[in-house]
């Protein structure tokens, strides 16, 4: 039996999970074809190989399989974008990953052990050995397990001559059931026909709910037994309590028509930065690329609060040249003539490695070298990244602020203020995502013009739950009294360093944090000056934060601080914001 099921006696069954992208939905479930069958082990009467077949030619069949594969998932990224774009160019290089096909050339040896293997049970094996590997590592290594066993499937397919897995194809549109999704269909899915996600496993940072989220699908993830339900069965989605019903009742259908018509009423943002008593709080975008950044200034967004410059180089072996650089940045500030574009410089590691900047083999990356502290093992790269953001500011009118991320002491916040000083950038700040640099923001924003809370980070480093894992999503909660503590000390730091230096300190937020809509106004009223967050989540925050005044957030900021868990924090403010249900959020 499921322990993610609960079953009544009588119907609606429902299922819970982790709700990762809001949005209430009804349809008919499509479940993803079950994974590919595993080819039969050599001996117990099994030929090794077939007829005809060399060691030889079953290497070439591979090679070729895997190039078909490789090209067949390029031509996929041609024709996707943004962040789908990047996950398939990615996963294609991944198909041609001379480890995978060099170990399954040696298994078809016969002098190999266990004897000689076909070249569908070699890829099998090879796949299987990489993927433990990855495993063992844990964390953000484990999840790259998840995309070589997508591409082991799609070669052994090949080999087939099977069609590849991937999202079932329907004339009506459909939510999506899966044990998890790969990278490669998250970013192919089409939006128009796909409904919503659900699956069985993966966490909040998991491939699933990212796309989810860029795509605007309502998803719940690490919903044990979904991945069983009948497909055509009808089920009722509720991306924000996470929950799952099957064969819903009138009630629930009233409710995703209802959700429905909000959602394309907050489908529009109107570019309002005020709350109900006018005082200013600037609404900007998180963006990875310049196309990114076209979208988020048509969707109105004020400006960029954080430009994840790691995005643009993700797929990169060898360091970028300043000449790529002062392109890819000046991209992003053509799209914000006169207004504020915060970059963030580097933040390789953990879970997101650059190869030029990240040593794989660190055993806790999210401890490790990363972000602002790669400096300490590649010096050069980050001076080469100011002089190129000064250089593309110069060429755009675009008002440029920079911070470094990881930042976690008033010396690393000095040392990098003058490294941006002596590359002629005036507006130096920080990353406030580990949990020391919240402690000791009056310190450190002396030496820095502004601070940006990274919450996704400093939940997980306030909470020691690493943030892509299922089973700790409860712990991985800005929520949380102990980050919203932080959070409240940040800011009250920032606010001793401005007296102390008589210049404004405005501590932002750039987290997943500033796109909830409740969480939004708490944040406002523990005194954060400007919220960063995906351009689709603009429409629903402007429109809660409309309803309130500052004096009316600093009071439910209050609730929300006294609060004994994120629970209670969760359910107090939202009861003091009945916009919420008005609105279906
Ligand atoms: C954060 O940690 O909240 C943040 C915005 O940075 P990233 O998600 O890129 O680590
Ligand atoms: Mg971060």
């Amino acid at each position: 039996m499921n322990n993610g099921v609960s079953t009544a006696a009588t119907l609606p069954v429902q299922f819970s999970g982790v709700g990762v992208a809001s949005g209430r939905v009804v349809g008919p479930v499509r479940q993803m074809p079950k994974p590919v069958q595993e080819p039969a082990a050599p001996g117990h009467g099994v030929a090794p190989l077939p007829a005809g077949a060399t060691a030889e030619s079953e290497g070439l069949r591979i090679k070729d399989a895997a190039k078909s594969v490789k090209a067949e998932l390029r031509a996929r990224a041609e024709t996707a974008s943004g962040e789908g774009r990047e996950v398939l160019e990615a996963t294609a290089l991944m198909a041609a990953d001379p480890m995978l096909i060099k170990s399954a050339i040696k298994l078809l040896s016969a002098e190999a052990d266990g004897g000689a293997r076909t070249a569908e049970r070699a890829v099998w094996e090879a796949g299987a050995a990489v993927a433990a590997k990855l495993t063992a590592l844990g964390g953000y290594m484990a999840e790259r397990a998840t995309d070589v066993l997508d591409v082991r499937a799609r070669i052994v397919c090949e080999l087939r001559g099977l069609p590849a897995p991937g999202i079932p194809s329907a004339d009506a549109p459909f939510i999506l059931a899966a044990e998890d999704l790969a990278p490669a269909d998250t970013a192919t899915l089409d939006p128009a026909k796909v409904l919503a996600l659900v699956t069985s496993s993966g966490g909040p940072q998991s491939h699933t709910a990212i796309l989810a989220r860029a795509l605007g699908l309502p998803a719940v993830v690490a919903a044990p037994g979904v991945d069983e339900i009948a497909d055509g069965t009808e089920i009722y989605v509720d991306g924000a309590a996470g929950t799952i019903t099957v064969e819903p009742g009138d009630e629930l259908r009233a409710a995703a028509e209802a959700w429905s018509v909000q959602a394309s009423a907050l489908a529009a943002f109107n570019g309002s930065n005020t709350l109900a008593d006018g005082f200013v709080l600037p609404l900007l975008a998180n963006v990875g690329t310049g196309a990114d950044a076209v979208k988020a200034a048509a969707a109105g967004a004020e400006g960029v609060g954080l430009l994840r410059t790691e995005f643009c180089f993700l797929d990169r072996s060898e360091e970028p040249t300043v000449a790529e650089q002062i392109e890819a940045y000046g991209a992003v500030f053509a799209a914000f003539p006169g207004k504020k574009v915060v970059v963030r410089t580097l933040d390789a590691g953990a879970d997101k490695p650059l190869p030029f900047l990240t040593n794989a083999d660190e055993p806790n990356p999210a401890l490790g070298v990363r972000g602002y502290r790669t400096d300490l093992t590649s010096p050069g790269v980050l001076a080469r990244q100011l002089e190129a953001i000064a250089a593309a500011e110069a060429a755009h009118s675009a008002e440029v602020w920079v911070m470094a991320p990881m930042i976690s002491t008033a010396e690393e916040a000095a040392t990098f203020a003058s490294m941006c000083t002596a590359a002629g950038l005036k507006t130096p700040g920080v990353m406030v995502e580990v949990p020391s640099a919240a402690l000791t923001s009056a310190h450190i924003l002396r030496e820095a013009s502004f601070a940006s809370l990274g919450t996704n980070d400093l939940t997980q480093y306030a909470m020691a739950a690493d943030r892509q894992l299922g089973p700790l999503a409860t712990l991985n909660d800005p929520w949380q009294p102990a980050v919203l503590a932080l959070v409240k000390l940040t800011a009250d730091g920032a606010s001793l360093a401005s007296a102390a230096t008589g210049l404004p300190k405005p501590v932002g937020v750039c987290g997943e944090a500033a796109a909830d809509p409740a969480l939004a106004v708490v944040l406002a009223g523990l005194g954060v000056a400007s919220l960063s967050m995906s351009a689709r989540a603009l429409a629903a925050v402007a429109a809660v934060l409309a309803t309130v005044t500052l004096a009316q957030a600093q009071e439910l900021a209050a609730v929300a601080l006294a609060a004994p868990s994120a629970a209670v924090a969760r359910a107090a403010v939202r009861d003091g914001l009945p916009i919420l249900a008005e609105l279906g959020l």
